[in-house]
């Protein structure tokens, strides 16, 4: 497999069956997401056990991201029944629902916060509110489409913060089975600030959990807080469902450039996320539109790109994943990505720079790969944002560090166990890669490490080897 950047698939009723997983596999997908707001936790449980033994068999590193639900807002109606409303008709909302007229809000504090002039969104953005009027706890909204409100649908805010905990009631739930499931990484939805980060990141330690985490940007709270958010978090993805509506769809493309800038500037890896080839979720391929939005993905230079409907509940994930495999190969190895100012912050960067000036410069004798002997990861990192269109293997002992390269792109993680703390070159790594047909006899390949490939920090030395 040539592809460099990765590919997420949220796994869901089209996707659980283990030869579809398997087909998904060898089709392109490095890591599976499972969305914690569907489903109950023991189907989560399972279906990961699942993926990790697929994965297992067929020698793949297969990564897992578990999606917390976070503090969204939903409708109620009233019974449950459908709402139908007309244009230039008011929708009440208040804290009970006495008429077919009138919705309710859950949590029901976010009523409080809907002022005269706000503008609100129903079912993903479909239905727009604008707020007229507020009297006795109950908010008065026009509408400007017929329409007809369907039960716990989701409400969304332009541009304004509501007071809501971090977590759900449903994620703190799910996270007394994180230890269980021990995910790669945990994606935070509606993350605020970076103190959100830090209050996940200190629950997870205390229940003993590893996992990485992924800071969803998809509010303007966040988009006013972004620079920060990346800097402590360990991965970002621009989830565009939610931000399409939270800061005004025709922003949507200015942030998600913005966001992938940011995130390569700090060196961590980025996800672009939803509606890449909605169309097929029902149709069997993609539009002009959808197939140029992955590529202008990838030149933007994100790391990796997700699936939502496409793989959880569409009629094709196996096709889905094979064009969007089809198109990453080709934009990966004819486009070029935006380029980003590279600091020579650390020895590390300065060796890296040398290493991009050998691939460039290597004349007749081409360099096949990069071969990264790391404990941290960080050199591996620090190679991913070169966006070489040679492979990088990260090779480590560190369990830790081959789940955090698992949306790197254009980075395999290999684990080995090293037989002692000093370097050799002839380790059987080189053995391994050609049994895995990664590189032939006789290549040129790049090694770069450091004398002692247990201490991170530590890397030193190029070698430019023929295999
Ligand atoms: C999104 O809003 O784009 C997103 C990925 O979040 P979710 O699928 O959890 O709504």
């Amino acid at each position: 497999m040539n592809k460099k950047t990765k590919i997420v698939a949220t796994i869901g009723p089209a996707s659980e069956n283990g030869e579809v997983i398997e087909k998904l596999i060898l089709a392109g997908v490095n890591l599976f997401r499972f969305n914690l707001k569907h489903n109950d936790f023991d189907w989560h449980q399972n279906t990961i056990k699942k993926v990790r033994e697929i994965a297992r068999k067929l020698d793949y590193n297969i990564g897992t991201i578990a999606d917390l639900q976070g503090p969204e807002v939903r409708i109620e109606t009233f019974e449950g029944k459908e709402v139908e409303i007309k244009e230039d008709e008011s929708l009440f909302i208040g804290p009970t629902t006495n008429s077919n007229k009138t919705i309710t809000l859950n949590p029901k504090e976010v009523i409080s916060s809907l002022e005269v002039g706000d503008t609100a969104f129903i079912d993903d953005g479909d239905l727009e509110l604008q707020i007229i009027g507020s009297k006795n706890g109950v908010v008065e909204a026009k509408v400007e489409i017929d329409y007809i409100i369907k039960n716990r649908k989701s409400l969304n805010i332009l541009k304004k913060t509501i007071d809501l905990p971090l977590l759900s009631e449903r994620d703190l739930v799910a996270l007394e089975m994180i230890p269980k499931i021990d995910p790669d990484y945990i994606a935070l939805s509606f993350v605020r600030t970076k103190e959100d980060i830090e209050t996940l990141r200190s629950k997870l330690k205390e229940i003993g959990a590893t996992s990485k985490i992924i800071a969803k940007i998809e509010n303007s709270s966040a988009i006013n807080n972004l620079e920060e958010i990346i800097k402590v978090t360990d991965a970002v993805m621009v989830a565009r469902g939610d931000l399409g509506v939270e800061v005004a769809m025709g922003e949507l493309a200015f942030w998600q450039k913005r966001i992938i800038d940011l995130s390569r500037k700090y060196n961590k890896p980025v996800i672009v996320a939803t509606q890449m080839m909605q169309s097929m979720v029902h149709n069997y391929h993609p539009t002009r539109a959808e197939a140029t939005d992955v590529a202008n993905a990838i030149f933007d230079g994100t790391d990796a790109l997700m699936l939502s409907e496409e793989t959880a509940t569409g009629d094709h994930p196996f096709k889905v994943i094979k064009e969007m495999n089809k198109i990453a190969e080709f934009c990966e190895k004819n486009g070029v990505a935006k380029s980003i100012e590279l600091k020579l912050d650390s020895t590390t960067e300065v060796l890296v720079r040398a290493a991009a000036n050998i691939i460039k410069n290597s004349g007749q004798f081409p360099i096949k790969a990069i071969i990264v002997f790391t404990e941290s990861g960080n050199t591996a990192r620090i190679l991913s944002k070169y966006r070489f269109k040679i492979p990088i293997v990260a090779v480590t002992n560190n369990s830790d560090t081959v789940r955090s390269l698992a949306l790197s792109y254009g980075v395999m993680p290999l684990i080995q166990e090293f037989p002692e703390n000093q370097f050799r070159m002839e380790d059987p790594i080189f053995k391994k890669l050609i049994n895995f047909e990664f590189i032939e006899k006789d290549d040129n390949v790049l090694v770069i490490h450091g004398n002692n490939w247990m201490t991170a920090g530590q890397t030193s030395d190029i070698s430019l080897i023929k295999v």
